[in-house]
């Protein structure tokens, strides 16, 4: 593939950052550069939320656009990025380093999410309340505005994923966007803005913005002029995040990290709780949000669980994404660097490495930064590799002799995103469901999301919920309004009420 000269988006028109700084987006599987793009400034950024102000606030046409033919705008973007999905699903595998299959698989479900979004902004919301008559009869009920000007802040794991799982909502309520995503991974979401243009959005209505996320991120988040800020990425940004927006009390959603437990319990079928822990942790190389990174399992099976675990690791091929192995690289060197000092930091605590957690560099996979699927036994609750968010193919493994145990073990943490639970007892499968603090619970599976079901996370892994109907309401104010149904004075001031 032939380098690149790539641009942001501001007010209708394809710029260069004025920042003095080039981004290079580099292919982990190689090492090359497949495209260089001016950052934006400060300067830009200001324009883009400008230009986001004045298209929600002065010309409005987006946001006061009838349902039916926004509705139909967003079927279109859908329709669009499913005849571009071959090209965008290469370029993802390319830039992030998953492999191609599931780069399909995310712009199938970026498809399915602009889908789910245009059809339910035409079913009803809110509802009309019984309301008690002090001041006469009064008829009460709530309307869904969108919020306003939202920022949009995405991380590289899923570029191209978690930008819609943003955007479709956020339009289909009819907000203005400046939407800025990692300066890793730009290049899907860039194909996404050029299908936004030939869509007919209403210009100002998304702009993108490339930058840092220190100073472009952090200036979102602290503008007055932003009304929304919804962020995806890690706890310690998002702490940040928080912090700045509290200038003008934005509203915020947050989308963090996780450190999710597995329980396995000896009455599973172990064969399929290896496949789905499998899936749970070494999906997308491990660089997922709700990965089940902390297997809990019941001591009776443990050795037979990581036996066959560690077959199953030590089997995975790895390679260039594009050619479907089974794993790709690391997003990049610096990530492939923080996983493999994990690696040696669980070492030194004493966890044993059961397989892998080394560099790859045979053949085709010499000047990427590829891992090997790491597995730690004998791992306690104090040791950081049990406690931290890794964010790549590195399990740890624990195990209980009781229920409560289980529990207890799975609740340390100070995340809270996900966690799973295998048994064929389906009784203690939805107790245990329960009381794990989590947003998102899987029972004999794990990792499967739906555009219609909320997502998101208790505790320190975030605020807020994405997809389903919450995910809509995430980008709307509620407005109350009540009419009095009664002509004439309340009654109140010395006068008889009525
Ligand atoms: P990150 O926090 O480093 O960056 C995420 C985004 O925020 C990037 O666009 C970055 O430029 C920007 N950013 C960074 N610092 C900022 C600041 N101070 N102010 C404003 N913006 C800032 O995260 P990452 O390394 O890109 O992604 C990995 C993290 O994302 C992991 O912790 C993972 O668990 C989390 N994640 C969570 C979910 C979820 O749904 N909960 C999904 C995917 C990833």
């Amino acid at each position: 593939m032939q380098m690149e000269q790539k641009k942001t988006y501001i007010n209708g028109k394809w710029i260069n950052g004025t920042s003095k700084k080039t981004l290079q987006s580099v292919n982990p599987a190689t090492g090359e550069v497949l495209a260089e793009i001016k950052e934006n400034g400060i300067e830009d950024v200001k324009k883009a939320i400008e230009a986001a102000k004045h298209s929600f606030y002065i010309t409005r046409e987006w946001r006061d656009m009838d349902t039916q033919s926004r509705s139909d705008i967003l079927l279109k973007i859908a329709d669009m990025v499913e005849e571009k999905s071959e090209e965008i699903a290469k370029t993802e595998s390319m830039d992030n380093g998953k492999p191609l299959r599931e780069a399909e698989a995310d712009v199938d479900d970026a498809v399915h999410c602009f889908r789910y979004y245009a059809g339910l902004i035409r079913t009803p919301q809110g509802g009309v309340y019984g309301v008690n008559s002090n001041f006469g009869r009064m008829h009460s009920y709530e309307v869904y505005e969108p919020a306003g000007v939202c920022a949009l802040i995405t991380p590289w794991n899923f570029p191209f994923l978690m930008g819609v799982w943003k955007l479709a909502p956020a339009l289909a309520a009819g907000n203005s966007i400046i939407f800025k995503p990692s300066s890793e991974t730009v290049l899907s979401v860039i194909k996404l803005f050029e299908i936004f243009e030939k869509a007919g959005l209403p210009e100002g209505t998304v702009n993108l913005v490339i930058g840092p996320g220190s100073m472009v991120g952090n200036y979102l988040a602290e503008s007055r002029d932003v009304d929304m800020v919804s962020f995806t990425g890690s706890t310690a940004a998002g702490q940040s995040i928080m912090r700045a927006a509290a200038g003008n009390v934005k509203k915020i959603g947050l989308e963090l990290g996780g450190k999710s437990p597995n329980i396995i319990f000896a009455d599973t079928d172990l064969e399929s709780a290896v496949e789905w822990a499998m899936i749970g942790i070494f999906f997308n190389q491990g660089e997922v949000c709700c990965a089940g990174s902390r297997i809990i399992i019941e001591s009776s099976i443990k050795d037979e669980f990581v036996k066959r675990l560690a077959e199953r690791a030590e089997k995975m091929t790895l390679g260039n994404p594009v050619d479907n192995p089974d794993m790709g690289p690391l997003v990049s060197e610096k990530h492939m660097q923080e996983v493999l000092s994990y690696v040696e930091t669980g070492k030194k605590e004493g966890a044993r490495l059961v397989c892998g957690g080394c560099r790859y560099t045979e053949g085709d996979c010499a000047n990427g930064y590829f891992v090997r699927p790491a597995i730690f036994d004998e791992c306690t609750a104090d040791m950081r590799i049990v406690r931290e968010e890794i964010f790549g193919p590195v399990v740890t493994i624990q195990t209980f002799e009781t229920e409560d145990e289980a529990v207890s073990l799975a609740n340390d943490t100070v995340y809270g995103l996900a966690g799973a639970v295998f048994t064929n007892d389906i009784t203690r499968a939805m107790r245990v469901i329960r009381e794990i603090r989590a947003g998102i619970t899987w029972i004999n599976c794990y990792n499967p999301a739906f555009s219609e079901a909320p997502w998101g996370g208790y505790k320190m892994s975030g605020i807020g919920r994405e997809l389903g109907k919450h995910g809509l309401e995430e980008y709307q104010e509620v407005k109350q309004i009540n009419i009095n149904l009664t002509p004439g004075a309340p009654g109140w001031y010395g006068q008889e009420v009525l």
